[in-house]
This record gives C-alpha cells, structure tokens and sequence, in this order.
C-alpha cells in the first residue's frame, strides 16, 4: 500500500505550484499518493504564507489540531514563507514538528523527510534550474515558474525575507516545460514569479538577455498553446514594448493585474514602490488604449503607516478613475523583518477599518455597474472545474469567471458563453452557437 501524504496549502498560486513540486518530488521519489483524510496520513504538511498576519496566527492552531488528529507516528512538516521566517521557533513552539522547510528549499523535501528536526530555510539557495518531478492539481491549466525570489525592498513586505533575491529561470527550461504540459493536453499556461515582467534581470549562469515581453513571444510560438497568463506584473516595468506585445499577441489573455497598493505617491514613496500615482495612471491609460477590451485588477494596502486623509483621497480618486475590474483590498498589518514595521505613524485602527469599508464598499458599487454592463455579451469561455450546484465554470479571455449549467464533458472545452445572469464574483451564461 502507498505512503499517503496529507497537504493544506495557504496564500498564493506561488505557493500552490510548490505543493505541486513537493507532491510530484514525494511521489516519484518516495511513493506517496495525496489524500484528503488527515487521519489516514502519514506525512502531513502545512505549505504557509507569511504576506499577512492572519495565517501566521492560523498556523500554530491548525497544527495544534494537526496532531491531536494525526494516526500514530505520522510526521508533520511546516513549509513555505512562514517556514522560512520563523525557522527553528517553529519546532520550539510545536515540538511535535518533525522538520521545517522554506519556501526557496521545496526541492529538498525528501531529504528533510529522514532528518528529524531539519529546519532548511536558506533563502540563498538557488533552486532556479532544479530538475523537479512533474505533478500539476489540473489537466486543463498549467502553473509555470519563470522567476524565484524578489529583489524589491518594499517596505511592508516580507517576500524578500523568505524567497530571497529574485533569479530567472532559463527561457529554454520554460519552453520546454510549456511544450510538455501542452503535449499532455493543457491549453492554458499560467506564469508565475513576484515580478513577472522584471524576469531576465539575473540568471543563475552565463545567458542570452531574455525580457518577459521576448519570453512571452517565445512562448506563444508553441502549437497547441491556446492561452498565456501571468502574475504579477509590476507598475514600475509595464514599459510601451510589453504593453504593445500584450495588446497585440492574441495567446496573451487579455487581463493584467496591476498591483497598486495606494494612490498616495507621497504613500507610494514610503512604501519604496518606485513609482508615482501619475507613472500608474499613465501606464493604465497606455493600456486601455492598445487594449480597450482588457480587465485590471488590483491590490491595495489602506492605513499605511502615515496615510492622511488626502493620501486616502488619492487611493479612491484612482479606484473611480480606473474601475478595477477585481479589487483585493487589505489593512496594514506589520510583518517582521520589514522596515514599516518600524514606522510610528501608525494610523488608528477605526480610521483604518472605516477606510476599508468604505473603500470596499465603492468597489462593490464599481463592480455591479461593470456587471450588469456584461448581461447579453458573448465569451469566449475555458472551462475548468465543476462547481457544486452542476454547474461547470471557467473564465472568459479577461477574465470574467462564468458558469453554466453543465458537467465534466465540458471540462478542458472552450465554448462561446451568452451571459444571462450576473452576481459580483461569478456569472451565470448559456453556451450558444
Ligand atoms: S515587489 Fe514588493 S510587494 Fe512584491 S514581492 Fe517584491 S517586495 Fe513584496
């Protein structure tokens, strides 16, 4: 009987794509099979995400829970960004911890695995061309890593303290990766990395000069290659070349997430973003008018340390000029290891709660008048999971998610969708001819 491994995976696509790599590495290497029931594991790992308060907090519960669950002498593994933060505190605070692994050493799992209370956190270590086995959770849509690390020093952000300094990973073993899944059935390839469109910056070795915009060429010469997607592109390097080639490139879906994180250039420069409330209009306008169907989305930090009213006034000036199509809004919280934890001016926590709602609230607002703009449009959908009420979902080229009534034979199809009905974060449609 195999080995079964247990895994909870938090945060982002980035952190998704290292439950795969662990998944696929314990597989062909150690013969585990993933299962759903804690109880019947014998590995469990917890894959964790350090970019905001709340799953820290989550983590020592969960894992408290973990091992009142857990069948005898099974091992419990902490991985990811938290994992690299907090290192060996981990196995202080849970000493049933069997060992600890960072988010820059996944390819190291099976080593970990026969070292009792091995903590490997080295965010130095390079993993840029390890060869991983290959597991991917969908037949229908493919992760791809293009770029490790990040060499921004955000202010608030913990990333460079737990993935390190940011090194591409060569465009040939992209391509070639690209060209498997494809073969296997994929039509959509998702690119992954915390600056996509900085990739080529470093490599590890000696390499031809490769930008994102060359990269994301290259990529949609492949036959079969339906879609391209990516995440996340930084304001700072939306340079005209790699607009125009996002525009142009019919493989490239047309939705760009453009993480602002406030309005404020006097916030933004606090926050070391490295650009300015204008540099960010300019580059949206530039895009809506190589790209007039396209969908942004965005992030935003309300209550950074310092932000005045005005500052606010400046974030909600850029929300209704632009209308996001998806708005991923946060409070600050400080996160160790980064400078604005060291920052004073910290905003009342009301004020920053009354911040929130309000902006919150003027997103809803921006979203049902976006929506029920949509109702009698047609899409081109790719359908991609079943959802529980037999409907079968998937997203439109930018990226409006939409369900129709439906099951598995539309799975890994793409059909074009009328959209009948609108909700804020799903639609409902009908296949038509
Ligand atoms: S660009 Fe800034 S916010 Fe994004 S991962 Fe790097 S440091 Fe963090």
């Amino acid at each position: 009987m195999s080995k079964k491994l247990f895994i909870e995976t938090l945060g982002c696509a980035m952190n998704s794509r290292d439950s795969e790599h662990m998944i696929a590495e314990l597989r062909e290497k150690e013969g585990y099979e993933t299962t759903d029931d804690l109880s019947v594991a014998d590995l469990i790992l917890i894959n964790t995400c350090s970019v905001r308060e709340r799953p820290v907090h989550k983590l020592f519960s969960e894992l408290g829970g973990f091992n009142k669950k857990k069948k005898q002498g099974a091992k419990i593994g902490v991985c990811g960004c938290t994992a690299s933060h907090l290192g060996e505190e981990i196995i202080k605070r849970a000493p049933y911890v069997n060992f600890v692994l960072g988010a820059r050493n996944v390819s190291k799992i099976c080593e970990v695995l026969h070292k009792d209370k091995a903590v490997e956190i080295d965010i130095n270590y390079d993993e840029s061309e390890f060869a991983f086995k290959d597991f991917r959770s969908s037949p229908f849509k493919a992760y791809i890593n293009i770029s490790i690390g990040c060499d921004k020093s955000c202010t608030f952000c913990i990333v460079p303290k737990t993935r390190g300094d940011e090194i591409s990973i060569p465009d040939e073993l992209i391509l070639g990766e690209a060209k498997k899944v494809v073969a296997k059935g994929v039509k959509e390839i998702f690119l992954l990395g915390q600056n996509v469109n900085n990739y080529g910056r470093r490599f590890s070795g000696e390499h031809e000069k490769v930008n994102f915009t060359e990269l994301l060429r290259r990529l949609s010469q492949i036959e079969g290659l339906e879609r391209i997607r990516f995440t996340s592109p930084h304001p700072l390097h939306m340079d005209d070349e790699f607009i125009e080639e996002f525009a142009k490139n019919p493989k490239i879906c047309k939705s760009m997430h453009m993480p602002l994180q406030s309005g404020s250039t006097k916030v933004l420069k606090e926050m070391k973003r490295g650009y300015s409330k204008e540099w960010f209009m300019n580059r949206v306008e530039k895009l809506r008018a190589e790209c007039p169907d396209v969908s942004i989305s965005t992030d935003i930090i309300v209550a950074f340390p310092g932000e005045s009213d005005e500052d606010f006034e400046d974030t909600l000036d850029v929300v209704r000029r632009v209308k996001f199509d998806q708005l991923f809004s946060f409070k600050y919280s400080p996160r160790p290891e980064t400078q604005a934890q060291h920052f004073t001016n910290v905003v009342d926590d009301e004020v920053a709660s009354n911040r929130l709602s309000y902006l919150q609230g003027l997103n809803n607002e921006i979203i049902d008048e976006i929506h029920k703009k949509l109702v009698g449009n047609v899409y081109r959908v790719y359908f991609e999971s079943l959802t529980k009420d037999n409907h079968v979902s998937g997203r439109s080229d930018n990226n409006v998610v939409i369900k129709v009534k439906g099951s598995e034979e539309l799975l890994g199809e793409f059909k074009n969708v009328k959209i009948t009905e609108i909700g804020r974060t799903i639609l409902t449609g009908e296949i038509v001819a």
